[in-house]
């Protein structure tokens, strides 16, 4: 057994998921490690503490000895972010394993002070958390770093490729949570009424080139659906964009809808809330429409209003 091995094994975490020796891992930039050393691991300073919401919980995510993808998926988040690859989408493996062996780094924290994302889309819970991420409101220490080869190796457990497998798996993730994403704004804005002029997705970042109009105005709530539409859309079926790579365009959309009709702070919450339903029952009822438009944009990557508009005939 090598040293890094044995290291692994001693952090193996416990299956009881009220163990308060239970680690957990969060996935960084080596250069973060300086202040977090100094600060703590403090909410706010992650990859997936991102939150649109001024009174929003301010969030430190960990992942579990089992998702070791959504360690990867932060690392690469934070290098396409700082600018130290390119391209997380397509670039070579090579390029890809380099970066994340130079910049990357994977902390172990302990469980103590975090709470796990229920396995539900209900609303309340922490903007920015994924089903299944551990979350925690307070700072936290770090109890060791894994960097280079013991990095690789608890990614990689078994040595099969999975790095390069899911370097592979970020841009057909894309592709496919993009189609989802402006496939849903469209059938929402299709199912009320309005005229889909263009839409486009692209398969090394979120896209966000969904363009509707309409000649009569919907009420506020339709229109506060449509821009929550993209986002229901990934998680009703189930293609979710990576957090690194979520924009937040669309809730500021719907915030400033709402607050240019004077609805602002828990008010505004509730119509958000209201929204989502609204969105997800219009997605719901066409579920077939979205599948099959997001398995068209998944080939074509574009559609003008004609082709919508062929596309759509005698749909509805
Ligand atoms: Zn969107």
């Amino acid at each position: 057994m090598s040293a890094a091995e044995g290291t692994r094994g001693h952090l193996q975490p416990d299956r009881d998921e009220n163990d308060p020796n239970r680690f957990l891992y969060h996935g960084t930039l080596r250069r973060n490690i300086p202040s977090i050393r100094d600060t703590g691991l403090r909410p706010q300073s992650g990859a997936w503490a991102g939150h649109f919401h001024p009174d929003a919980a301010a969030l430190v995510y960990a992942v579990d000895d089992e998702h070791r993808s959504a360690a990867i998926l932060a690392i690469a988040g934070q290098m396409a972010k700082a600018g130290l690859i390119r391209d997380p989408g397509n670039c070579s493996f090579d390029d890809f394993k380099n970066a994340l062996i130079e910049h990357g780094t994977v902390v172990v924290v302990k469980a103590t002070t975090f709470r796990r994302y229920p396995w539900s889309f209900e609303s309340g819970h922490p903007t920015g958390a994924e089903p299944g991420n551990w979350y925690s409101s307070e700072s936290v220490s770090i109890e060791r770093e894994m960097i280079g080869r013991e990095m690789l190796d608890w990614l990689n457990p078994s040595g099969d490729d999975f790095i390069y497998r899911y370097a592979l798996a970020i841009r057909e993730c894309l592709l496919r949570a993009n189609a989802y994403h402006e496939g849903g704004h469209a059938i929402v804005a299709w199912a009320l009424d309005l005229s889909v002029l263009e839409i486009l997705i692209r398969d090394d970042r979120p896209g966000e080139h969904t363009k509707a109009i309409g000649d009569k105005r919907l009420p506020l709530i339709d229109q506060v659906a449509i821009c929550k539409a993209g986002r229901q859309a990934e998680e009703v079926f189930e293609n979710r964009l990576p957090r690194w790579a979520s924009l937040q365009g669309d809730d500021v959309d719907a915030l400033n809808l709402l607050a240019a009709n004077d609805i602002r702070g828990a008010e505004a919450e509730r119509w958000m809330t209201d929204a989502c339903a609204r969105s997800k029952e219009l997605l719901t009822k066409h579920a077939d429409e979205v599948h099959r438009l997001a398995a068209r944009l998944i080939q074509c990557r574009h559609m003008d209003v004609d082709e919508f508009k062929l596309f759509m005939q005698g749909r509805k």
